[in-house]
């Protein structure tokens, strides 16, 4: 089936020009299909300078690729004809991480609601406008009458975050990119914001790519989760295989890093490098060499390609090598399919 949105061997590259600053990868060889049937949720996980970000922009269409394809149903985005841009525009709808900057103060909720329902000529009178955005809200959690009519200063950090899903959904998208729409927001609501997004991918259809820099969030909705490290994949599948049990030594490092409740189980101590990772030189070989505890010679030489470990499970890593290379780079042999999960459950 044709995926309705593709990453096809995208690399991005900044600077590098004359008078500009040394090149940086910021995303190197990277694929990925994000299909609607069934609708899933991707977890994308890296720290910052991860390339997380600049994915996003990619896949909205407003940075171009350095190389490689953006596709939207198997064409390129950057060939669409007008119409058909029209409709990635509509299809493929963002979440912002900071609720504060995504409202024009001076706008009531209903202005913020109404402008993407009007553009995208989703109603046909203003009752039916009115049906349309009240639904949305329905759908997020919130109740219209206590909504509808408000600035955004009126509302709790969680209503407004609620508010951006909402509008998005409002739209009748098909994909939906969300950039970290809970770091922002305090812990207590973290679980009504993913229980939303899980709502859009449970009773409308819609897939969802959730990006962040927490693994335990990504764990709570992820269906499939990529971790990523400097522009490349390290570890990607099946999130219930690398959160839980993870194989890449910077999925570990991740894991290691999250807090836990139990005073008997404290944070992980980073492991110092491999006395071979300390000569790594950051332009050549494994990217994760210089802090990798099991850095060797072959990790010098060249990035690793993907190895799948097991069914569900890929790991850029030489300490896999005895297995097979994955066959298909954007990761469609190992993701699981979609399966419900409950965000207000603890990990
Ligand atoms: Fe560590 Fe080598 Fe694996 Fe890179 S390829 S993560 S340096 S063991």
């Amino acid at each position: 089936m044709t995926a309705i949105l593709e990453a096809r061997n995208i690399s991005k590259q900044f600077g590098g020009g004359l008078f500009q600053p040394p090149p940086l990868q910021a995303l190197s060889q990277f694929s990925m299909r994000i299909e609607t049937d069934p609708p899933s949720i991707t977890a994308v996980v890296g720290e910052s300078g991860s390339g997380k970000t600049t994915l996003a922009q990619i896949l909205l269409g407003v940075l171009p690729p350095s190389t490689g394809d953006l596709l939207y149903y198997g064409n390129p985005v950057a060939e669409l004809s007008k119409n058909e841009h029209w409709r990635f525009l509509r299809d493929v709808q963002m979440i912002l991480q900071d609720p504060y900057e995504s409202y024009n103060p001076f706008y009531r909720v209903d202005h913020i609601l109404r402008v993407g329902v009007r553009r995208f000529g989703i109603a046909n009178n203003r009752a039916e406008e009115q049906k349309v955005i009240e639904e949305a809200l329905e759908a997020v959690g919130l109740r219209p009458e206590e909504t509808l009519g408000r600035y955004p200063h009126q509302l709790s950090g969680g209503q407004r975050q609620r508010v951006m899903v909402a509008r998005a959904l409002a739209v009748r998208p098909k994909v939906i990119i969300a950039d970290e729409p809970v770091s922002m927001v305090d812990a207590s609501l973290r679980a009504t914001i993913l229980d939303s997004l899980q709502t859009l991918t449970r009773d409308y259809g819609v897939s969802v790519i959730y990006i962040t820099h927490d693994l335990t969030t990504a764990y709570q909705i992820g269906d499939n989760v990529l971790v990523m490290y400097r522009g490349i994949v390290a570890e990607a599948g099946d999130a219930e295989l690398v959160v839980p049990d993870p194989i890449h030594p910077y999925t570990q490092l991740l894991v290691g890093s999250i807090p836990r409740p139990d005073p008997r189980k404290p944070w992980l101590e980073e492991q110092q490098p491999s006395e071979i990772g300390r000569n790594a030189d950051p332009n050549k070989g494994c990217k994760f060499a210089d802090r990798c505890p099991h850095a060797m010679e072959i990790c010098l030489e060249e990035q690793p390609p993907s190895y799948q470990v097991d069914a569900h499970r890929v790991a850029a890593c030489y300490l896999y090598r005895d297995s097979a290379q994955t066959e298909a780079t954007d990761f469609s042999d190992v993701f699981v399919e979609p399966k419900v999960k409950q965000a207000s459950e603890a990990v």
